[in-house]
């Protein structure tokens, strides 16, 4: 496959920790991803993977990645995923070298293409975050409500089932993020998938979007029986998104968990997981299924991008 294209691209840090908990802003590399001359005018897709650590979010942007270079770079529409022996390159995955630093990372290089006559630019943006204290949950829903606020869909990558604490998260960067929103009518955000990894109980719901769509189903619906809480937070989390979706993952296989020589060749990958690729990745990234990033129901130009992400900033280190 020509990757050639996609060599061209690299994570970019938009988004850094300070010492005092506030976050600084990478203007400079803002302004020259969304202010690019045949970028700035086009309506943008942005597509962002948020959880906590370690559970596979880079990896699978990567997959995004390959997509979107063989469909909107190469404009092929053939078999995308590519051959079985070539490393996953991208997003830096796999952390070990790196520093668990929080952060927003943004793919450099946009694709672009037309929908119904309209010039779009596609945007992935990686997050960097850790959940394992409530300490950190609160530092780092800035990062999550940030990407949230600036995605058009915003996937929520957890691992195994959808907890209650997967919930509660949810509400917390939800919160922060309508905080900054208050005056604008209508739901605050677009589309929210929640993309669960690990699924292991295919036999009660089945993989992809259909079992998704039961497991969330389940999770999300409001009992009588239920403690008030519970019910207002699934209540507070369908009034911020104009759409929910699941998709149930399976497990990659041994190497892909636990072998540190993997280098995120298909031939280590198990077949469930390619398979569940096929589906996952075009669900969200193919011509008809793209979603341009309105706020306050106005589409979004990539200029624009650089002057919401300075506002909201303000709002949280205010
Ligand atoms: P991130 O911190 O969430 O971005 O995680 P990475 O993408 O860096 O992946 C962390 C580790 O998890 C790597 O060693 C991957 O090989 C592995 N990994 C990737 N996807 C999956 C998955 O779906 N399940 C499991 N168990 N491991 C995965
Ligand atoms: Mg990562």
């Amino acid at each position: 496959m020509n990757m050639a294209a996609l060599e061209s691209g690299r994570g970019v840090r938009l988004l850094n920790p300070e010492e005092d908990h506030t976050f600084s802003l990478d203007e400079d590399s803002m302004n020259q991803i969304f202010g690019r001359d045949d970028v700035k005018d086009r309506y943008v897709v942005v597509l962002s993977v948020a959880g906590a650590f370690r559970k596979g979010k880079s990896f699978i942007l990567n997959f995004f990645l390959r997509y979107l270079n063989h469909k909107y770079n190469l404009k092929d529409n053939g078999d995308w995923l590519g051959d079985e022996k070539v490393p996953l390159k991208g997003f830096s995955w796999r952390g070990g070298s790196e520093r668990h630093t929080t952060g927003l990372v943004l793919w450099s290089q946009p694709f672009l293409t037309t929908i119904n006559g309209d010039k779009v630019a596609i945007f992935l943006m990686d997050t960097q975050g850790t959940f394992d204290s409530s300490s950190t949950v609160k530092d780092n829903a800035t990062v999550f409500a940030l990407s949230t606020m600036l995605s058009s869909v915003q996937i929520y990558n957890v691992s195994q089932n959808i907890e209650e604490d997967d919930l509660q998260h949810l509400q917390l960067f939800t919160d922060y993020g309508r905080l900054a929103l208050e005056n604008t009518s209508g739901k605050p955000f677009q589309k929210l998938e929640l993309l669960v990894r690990d699924w292991n109980y295919a036999y009660e719901y089945p993989y992809g979007a259909g079992g998704g769509a039961q497991l969330l189903e389940k999770r999300l619906q409001l009992q009588n029986n239920q403690h008030e809480e519970l019910q207002s937070l699934r209540r507070h989390i369908k009034e911020c998104f104009e759409e929910i979706g699941c998709f149930l993952m399976p497990h990659p296989g041994l190497i892909v968990a636990t072998d540190p020589q993997f280098t995120g060749t298909l031939a280590d990958i198990s077949s469930e997981f390619k398979t569940s690729l096929r589906e996952l990745v075009p669900m969200l990234l193919a011509p008809d299924n793209l979603i341009c990033k309105k706020i306050a129901g106005q589409l979004l130009k990539a200029k624009d991008m650089v002057h919401y992400f300075k506002a909201y900033m303000t709002v949280f280190n205010g």
